[in-house]
């Protein structure tokens, strides 16, 4: 198992509203997925963002709840990164969801849309963070994509 790298918080952030929730990434990333929600739709994909940038200080608080909980670090670590470590403090980071289907579970991986995303999300410079079995000891999480600034992609900025 290796160990989760440190995440930098990004300061550069637009804010967005979307199905009136507040949203912050960055300005490609927030490009990339809207021209990958457009394309998606055409094909009849529906896809719903649940969360986008988080500061650190938003992960130790949620870190910290699951602490008053009374749930063991060794378990809260298979499902959050330790403050400071989580790509969403990036702003490049989205968990995504899709109508019918439980949210952020592992049963997203049966839906249209992850079937969609896993063939198309490449061309918009989104990748699958943390798959099934990943060196870092995260739980398979296929609701969690990545931006990652690449060149030959679909979406200019
Ligand atoms: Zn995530």
């Amino acid at each position: 198992m290796i160990p989760l790298p440190p995440q930098k918080e990004e300061k550069k952030l637009i804010t967005f509203e979307e199905n009136n929730e507040i949203f912050k990434a960055t300005l490609s990333t927030y490009n990339a997925w809207t021209e990958m929600k457009k394309d998606s739709k055409k094909v009849g994909i529906e896809l719903i963002l649940v969360s986008a940038f988080r500061s650190i200080k938003r992960q130790e608080e949620l870190i910290n709840d699951k602490r008053k909980k009374g749930i063991p670090d060794k378990e809260i670590f298979k499902v959050l990164a330790p403050a400071g470590h989580s790509e969403h403090h990036t702003g490049c980071a989205l968990d995504l969801h899709t109508p019918n289907s439980a949210i952020l579970e592992e049963d997203f991986e049966k839906t249209l849309a992850f079937a969609w995303l896993n063939k198309n999300a490449g061309l918009y410079g989104f990748e699958l963070s943390y798959p099934r079995n990943n060196p870092y000891g995260v739980v398979y999480e296929p609701w969690h994509w990545c931006f990652r600034d690449k060149s030959n992609l679909v979406v200019k900025n």
